[in-house]
């Protein structure tokens, strides 16, 4: 194993252009790191070295025969295994997908492949990215890299546990209320959540419909800014993704941030932290409003009150989309179907392979949700939940029209031990606080890493979020940062 730093996605990008160093050797080298950290992470759910070695050889035949390189091209990643690719198993993280395998691509994944890009493997994942933990999913919780004892923070627990570990030079995930961010925060990488609309849903497997993103996970913002260029834009298949142009995410990245105005909730700029907030985070988060201040950014409080009711209100939208989305694991169409004897009836087969499919966290959605929906209910549930989204909604656009940015903590907590908060439900919807109002909202947002906390060495995450279709501002902001905090590129030792 060498100990040398491994090297960031763009550079790899670069050396496979430059001519020095071979796609077969990336993969390599990223198998080898998968092999023997996985035994104790449990990032993946499925590795395809078969595959990801024949890609790489393409790519090397491709440049032998000096064609131009494409964005992408020898640089290994994977997948949250809610994406499909052709030809892959597939589970969501669910026994309902035991056996079940995509017939196409998601665009997503297939820009990625298109642009060059090696799938090593599909990421665990909480049961149908239902978690912030990572500790959900039906084939077992992920660990760490920092400390496997503790969550990497979920629900794309794999993915960035993937991208802090090395194995490759990033990760896609998805986010409904949190699940880039919060597990990039947990595991110390870049995790982008994109602008609703922004990236085609085609082929990933829809948990609630209003507020899916999918978005880049990665060790530096110019890493995510490349695959967030790479992975936008319109898709016909997708009826949500929007024809916006797409911006050259990585020429955005500046480094000049002065004059920019930075909103920060009033609450974060008293002397003591917010309820919820873990005082080490807290100290976090004011150094890095002082490290922004002093590359040039001038801090505007905001007033975020409805934003507190951020975790009510995704709870019942999400929940209730949730309940529709999964009607249709019905032991017919896909997945799972119960074993019954001859005198059963098609209900039965409903609420055999139902039950037998799906796990504890998905049911009690699935539940709620209905319950949500139900008449008599509705008004009561849904349709104030509606009513209250559309007030966090117009708050935080009042909020971005006095500013360019809004900063705070991405978790209010650091990666928490696996045993414990995982096991209560209503602990690990809190950890959502701070990243549900963006998606409520469809605006971009991104967690970038701070500096590691002093006395238990983990990471933890500043949170931007920006005006619809910006993406461009929050990376910029965030590669400012990163550069003069000195956290552009951490990873784990594990292994190296
Ligand atoms: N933690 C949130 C939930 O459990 C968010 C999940 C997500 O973004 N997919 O629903």
């Amino acid at each position: 194993m060498s100990s040398s730093p491994l090297p960031t996605l763009v550079d790899c990008a670069a050396a496979f252009a430059a001519g020095t160093q071979t796609a077969q050797a990336a993969t390599e080298a990223a198998l080898e790191r998968i092999k023997s950290s996985e035994p104790e992470l449990r990032a993946l759910l499925h590795v395809d070295a078969e595959g990801a070695l024949a890609a790489a050889d393409a790519c090397d035949q491709r440049r032998a025969r000096g064609e131009a390189p494409r964005p992408l091209d020898g640089v290994p990643l994977v997948l949250k295994d809610n994406i499909s690719l052709r030809g892959q198993p597939m589970t969501a993280g669910s026994r309902i997908l035991n056996d079940y395998t995509p017939p196409y691509d998601a665009t997503c994944a297939r820009k990625l492949v298109d642009a060059g890009a090696i799938v090593l493997g599909k990421a665990n994942l909480d049961e149908f990215a239902m978690g912030s933990a990572g500790t959900h999913s039906a084939f077992g919780a992920t660990g760490n890299p920092w400390d496997p004892t503790r969550v990497p923070g979920g629900s794309s627990s794999g993915s960035a546990a993937s991208v802090a570990a090395g194995y490759g030079h990033g990760a896609l995930g998805t986010d409904t209320g949190g699940s880039i961010r919060l597990p990039a925060a947990l595991c110390g990488v870049v995790g982008v959540k994109p602008t609703y609309g922004r990236v085609s849903r085609y082929g990933v497997v829809a948990f609630a419909s209003s507020l899916d993103q999918v978005g880049p996970i990665a060790a530096t913002v110019p890493d995510a800014a490349r695959l967030l260029s790479v992975i936008s834009g319109h898709c016909p298949h997708d009826a949500t993704s929007a024809e916006q142009p797409v911006p050259d995410f990585e020429a955005a990245l500046t480094g000049e941030i002065r004059g920019l105005r930075v909103g920060v909730d009033a609450e974060l700029l008293g002397e003591s932290p917010p309820e919820g907030l873990a005082p080490a985070v807290f100290e976090r988060t004011r150094e890095a409003f002082a490290t922004l201040e002093a590359l040039g950014a001038t801090l505007v409080p905001v007033d975020l009150t409805m934003t507190r009711y951020g975790i009510a209100t995704y709870y019942l939208v999400a929940t209730a989309e949730a309940s529709a989305n999964l009607a249709r694991y019905d032991g017919v169409r896909f997945g799972h179907r119960a074993e019954l004897g001859h005198d059963s009836s098609i209900d039965d087969l409903y609420v055999r392979s139902r039950g037998e499919g799906f796990g504890t966290e998905v049911k009690r959605r699935i539940i709620l949700g209905t319950f949500a929906l139900s008449s008599g209910y509705y008004d009561a549930y849904y349709g104030r939940a509606c009513q209250v989204r559309r007030r966090i909604h117009d708050e935080l656009l009042g909020a971005l029209g006095q500013c360019d940015v809004i900063a705070g903590p991405t978790s209010p907590e650091p990666a928490w031990l696996r045993e414990g908060k995982s096991l209560d439900p209503m602990q690990l919807y809190l950890m959502d606080a701070y990243t549900v109002s963006a998606n409520l909202a469809g605006v971009p947002a991104l967690s970038v890493p701070m500096p590691r906390l002093d006395e238990l060495g983990l990471p933890v995450g500043l949170h931007l979020v920006g005006r619809h279709w910006d993406e461009a501002t929050l990376l910029r902001v965030a590669d400012a940062y990163c550069e003069a905090a000195a956290t552009s590129h951490q990873r784990t030792e594990v292994n190296r």
